[in-house]
C-alpha cells in the first residue's frame, strides 16, 4: 500500500496520548506506527516493509491474516460472540478436543485461560490442590509470563521487581553446555550433573514440600536451549519417584514451533500438566490453557476446581484456534516448519556463523533457532553484559537497527538474537531474512575483541 507519513504520525501520536506500554518507561518509548500485514511480513506508513523474524512475541506461528482464520473469527462473530464458560457450546468444545488430539499421553482435558501466565497460575494451582504440597521449583533461564506466580517462576530479571511476593517458588540450573553451570564438557556430563543438581536441591528443600517441577520443554525467551538427550526423561523420573507434578511450559514451544506439534514429541516424554497459549491461534484472539491428565482432572470430579475466568474459552478466541489448527493439518504447516529449520535456517546459520566472530554459538530446532552473540569466540563473554541497558547494551542495539534498515524484523533478548519466522515461512522467505541477518551481523562483529 501506498506510504502516508501523515497518518503514521498521528496513529503514533494517538498512541502517546493514552497507551501505556509493557515493561517500558514511557518517556523513552518510540513505538512504530502499523499499517497492516500478511503472511510472514508486516509494514509502516513510511512505505517500510518488514520480514517478521520474530513472529510478534513468538505466537504468529500461521502468519499474520491466515484467510482461513480471519474467516472463522468472522463466521462465528456472526453466530455467537460470547458465552459464559459454564455453558456447553460446540466451538470450545472442538477447540479442546483438537487440542486434547495433538497433547502427548492422556493429557484429555483442557482448562482455558486468555494467555500463557494465565496458564501458569491455574497449572500451578492445580499441582498445588492435588499434591497438598505448596513449593514449585523452576530453571534460572526461564519465562513463565507477568502475573504473581507465573513471574515469580520466571528466572530473568523481569522478576526482580516482583520479587516479594516469591514465596514458595525456588530456583535451579537447567543444563545449556554452552554456558554451563556446572563445568561440564558434554551433553551427557551437563545432562547427568544437571540432574543431580536437581535431586540435591530437592533433597534440601524436602520432597514432600515440593507441589511442582515446571519447564519450558525447549526453554524460549531465556535462549533456545534444546534439552540433552535424557534430561526430560530424568526429570520425569524423579517426578514420578517423589510424587512431583511435572508441568510443561509449551507456550512459546508449543503448536509447531519446534516442527512437531508439541516440543515434548521431540523427547518422548508426557508431562503431568503442559500450558499452552500464542500458537494455539497464532494470538488472532487471545487464548491459552492447561492440558490436564486423568490422574490431575479426576482430583476435580468432586471437589470443586477453585479456578476461573470470565472469558474461559471464549467463543472468538475457539473459533479461531479450531480454524488455525485445522489449517495447520490441512496445510500441512508443522511440517513445513520441520523442514525449512532443518534444510535452510540450520545449515544457513552454522555457515553465518563459520563467518562472522560475533557468533558464539547456533542452536535451535524448527523454527526456533537462537545465536549467542559474543565478544570473543574463545572466552564466550557475551556481547553485552547480563540485563545491559543504555550504552552497555549498544552492540545489541546497533544489531537490531543493522536488522530492520534491512528490511528484517529481529528477536532480539540481552546478547541473543532469535532466528523465529512464522511456521509457515517459505524457502525465499526464509533466504532473504538470512541474508539481512548476515549482513546486520557485521555490526555485532564491530563489537568483538
Ligand atoms: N510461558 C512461556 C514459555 C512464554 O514464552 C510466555 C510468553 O512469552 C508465557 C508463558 C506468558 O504468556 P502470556 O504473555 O500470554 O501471558
Amino acid at each position: 500500500s501506498a506510504a502516508d507519513p501523515a497518518a503514521g504520525a498521528a496513529v503514533k501520536a494517538a498512541d502517546r496520548a493514552h497507551v501505556f506500554h509493557s515493561w517500558s518507561a514511557q518517556g523513552l518509548i518510540d513505538p512504530l506506527p502499523i499499517a497492516g500485514a500478511e503472511g510472514s511480513y508486516f509494514w509502516d506508513y513510511d512505505g517500510n516493509r518488514y520480514l517478521d523474524f520474530s513472529s510478534q512475541l513468538v505466537n504468529t506461528n500461521i502468519g499474520h491474516q491466515h484467510p482461513k482464520v480471519v474467516a472463522a473469527i468472522q463466521e462465528q462473530a456472526a453466530k455467537l460472540c460470547t458465552i459464559a464458560p459454564g455453558f456447553a457450546v460446540d466451538v470450545r468444545s472442538e477447540a479442546a478436543r483438537l487440542v486434547a488430539e495433538r497433547t502427548p499421553g492422556d493429557l484429555d482435558k483442557i482448562f482455558f485461560t486468555n494467555g500463557g501466565a494465565e496458564a501458569v497460575e491455574n497449572a500451578v494451582r492445580m499441582a498445588r490442590l492435588h499434591t497438598g504440597r505448596a513449593k514449585v521449583l523452576s530453571a534460572y533461564r526461564s519465562y513463565h509470563g507477568a502475573t504473581a506466580t507465573a513471574i515469580n517462576l520466571t528466572g530473568d530479571p523481569r522478576r526482580w521487581p516482583s520479587d516479594t511476593a516469591s514465596a514458595g517458588v525456588i530456583h535451579f540450573w537447567g543444563p545449556f553446555l554452552y554456558r554451563s553451570a556446572f563445568h561440564a564438557e558434554n551433553e551427557q556430563q551437563e545432562c547427568e550433573r544437571a540432574l543431580a543438581h536437581l535431586e540435591q536441591t530437592i533433597a534440601f528443600e524436602g520432597p514432600q514440600s515440593i507441589a511442582a517441577i515446571i519447564l519450558e520443554t525447549v526453554p524460549g525467551t531465556a535462549g533456545i536451549m534444546v534439552p540433552p538427550a535424557g534430561y526430560l526423561a530424568g526429570v520425569r523420573e524423579i517426578c514420578d519417584r517423589h510424587g512431583i507434578v511435572f508441568i510443561l511450559d509449551e507456550v512459546m514451544a508449543g503448536f509447531g514451533r519446534t516442527g512437531h506439534w508439541f516440543a515434548a514429541d521431540h523427547f518422548g516424554v508426557t508431562p503431568d500438566l503442559l500450558t499452552f497459549a500464542k500458537g494455539v491461534n497464532s494470538g488472532y484472539v487471545p487464548l491459552g490453557g492447561v492440558a490436564i491428565s486423568a490422574e490431575i482432572a479426576a482430583t476435580f470430579d468432586q471437589r470443586p476446581y477453585p479456578g476461573g475466568l470470565t472469558y474461559s474459552g471464549h467463543p472468538l478466541a475457539c473459533a479461531s484456534a479450531v480454524a488455525t489448527m485445522n489449517a495447520m493439518a490441512e496445510e500441512r504447516i508443522v511440517e513445513n516448519a520441520a523442514d525449512i529449520g532443518e534444510r535452510v535456517i540450520g545449515p544457513a546459520l552454522r555457515e553465518i556463523a563459520e563467518r562472522h566472530p560475533s557468533v558464539g554459538e547456533v542452536r535451535g530446532l524448527g523454527v526456533f533457532w537462537a545465536l549467542d552473540l559474543v565478544k570473543n569466540k574463545e572466552t564466550r563473554e557475551p556481547l553485552v553484559p547480563y540485563n545491559a541497558a543504555g550504552a552497555a547494551n549498544a552492540p545489541m542495539a546497533e544489531f537490531a537497527a543493522a536488522c530492520k534498515r534491512g528490511g528484517l524484523w529481529p528477536f532480539v533478548n540481552m546478547n541473543r538474537t532469535h532466528v523465529v519466522p512464522a511456521c509457515t515461512v517459505t524457502e525465499a522467505e526464509a533466504k532473504e531474512g538470512l541474508a539481512a541477518l548476515d549482513e546486520a551481523l557485521t555490526a555485532a562483529d564491530a563489537h568483538t575483541v
